[in-house]
């Protein structure tokens, strides 16, 4: 059946409620730190129950700590649910729109279905994923991992620095680790996630709306140089094999790989050098690689030629170069029907509008085997994200929910 009721969501609504949850975890500086499983957690999880209950949504948490707003209208009998939602926990020192705009947008779009009188043929949930930044254990997105049957037993046992797990973190919170099969949903008709783009390519080109095409795959590396200590002053630039020297010209060949193909992105987030002192060359260095793309052939074309760069290193700098591979994800692509769907409300609703990458992984990529899935970004001002300056406009914020709420209604009701 088709529907054509036309509604628009209540933009004054959905402000109000990013600005409410943004005061929870708030810091002196103006940045948010809501970690899980800490009071913060409680309080954001309090406050979206209520706007979940307010929107006429059944409200439940389950083993993992997912917050679960439910709309099964008498005529969904027994058809699979369209999900919908994102993560509320942040970084440290992280902004109030990632993560949290699509699930408050994904609770406005509901609210302004029901109260337009719209009846959904398929049920819609509402998610508000737990943990989905993986801050404290590393092992990140253990709700929507959860609600997709894909968490790992070596995910659970992942320690934080005190030795503390992921399994221990969540029992002292009330959850039930050893239980979090029962929080797979399926059969499930589509998956939709509203999120701000955390760069600039949509500022940049001057539009409302990205249409994801895919969430890049990436590889986590941890690579150790070990060369020869020494004295800094007394020894000679010829007689040196220093790891310093030999990590500099690896980055610089890394990054200069990545920039050579689309869609790639080649990250040294951190370097320790020992022994670590001034007037002494070092003996080793450790640093991350952390490595991007949409295209899997690329990232293994790139470490491939980072295996040569190693051996060449180590007959020109008599150096030693160990890589560890910490993580590896594939890429995601997102559902041709549903973007073409996307396109089309954009097109109606006269919003401008690309097809762009996403960088970061999102809930939504654990869904890749288990249904459909769509995601929406909305521009983050200046391309900040995961700090204090993180801002969507109120405009931007309300256009990503209605072309969330347009698309959830082709989804759920036809
Ligand atoms: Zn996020």
């Amino acid at each position: 059946m088709e529907q054509t009721i036309k509604c628009t969501i209540n933009a004054g609504r959905l402000w109000r409620h990013i600005e409410e949850l943004g005061r929870i975890g708030r810091n002196a500086d103006g940045s948010i730190t809501r970690f899980p499983f800490t009071k913060e957690d409680l309080a954001a999880q309090t406050l979206i129950s209520r706007y979940m209950e307010e929107a006429g949504l059944s409200v439940e948490t389950d083993a993992a700590g997912n917050l679960i707003g439910r709309w099964t209208d008498p005529g969904c009998k027994n058809n699979p649910p369209v999900l919908t939602g994102s993560h509320y926990d942040t970084v440290l020192n992280g902004g109030r729109f990632d993560g949290t705009l699509g699930v408050l947008g994904a609770i406005e779009a509901v609210q302004t279905m029901k109260e337009a009188g719209i009846r959904p043929a398929y049920p819609i949930c509402v998610i508000g994923f737990k943990d989905e930044e993986g801050n404290r254990f590393g092992y990140g997105m253990i709700g929507s991992k959860s609600i997709c049957g894909i968490v790992s037993e070596e995910g659970l046992d992942s320690e934080d620095q005190d030795g503390v797990s992921l399994r221990q973190a969540m029992t002292a919170y009330g959850l039930q680790p050893e239980q979090v099969q029962t929080c797979r949903i399926a059969p499930v008709k589509a998956m939709l996630e509203l999120h701000i783009e955390q760069g600039k390519v949509l500022e940049k080109h001057q539009k409302q709306i990205g249409i994801v095409d895919g969430i890049a795959g990436l590889v986590r590396y941890r690579i150790v140089i070990h060369g020869e200590s020494g004295h800094a002053g007394a020894t000679p630039m010829t007689e040196r094999k220093d790891p310093v020297v030999a990590m500099s010209k690896w980055i610089l060949k890394v990054t200069q790989l990545a920039k050579e193909k689309p869609f790639c992105v080649a990250t040294v987030g951190s370097i320790q050098t020992f022994p670590g002192t001034c007037n002494i060359i070092a003996d080793r260095v450790e640093f991350t690689l952390d490595l991007r793309s949409i295209h899997e052939q690329d990232i293994c074309e790139i470490m491939q030629t980072m295996e040569t760069e190693n051996e060449w290193l180590e007959q020109t700098e008599g150096v030693c170069v160990s890589q560890h591979l910490e993580q590896r994800l594939s890429p995601v692509l997102c559902d041709m029907k549903l973007k073409e769907q996307l396109q089309k409300i954009c097109e109606t609703g006269e919003y401008s509008y690309m097809y762009l990458m996403s960088g970061a992984g999102h809930d939504s990529m654990n869904f890749k085997d288990v249904c459909p899935l769509g995601m929406i970004f909305v521009p983050s001002e200046g391309g900040y994200s995961h700090r204090k300056e993180e801002f969507t406009g109120k405009a931007d914020c309300a256009a990503g929910a209605q072309v969330l709420m347009e698309v959830l209604i082709q989804q759920s009701c036809t």
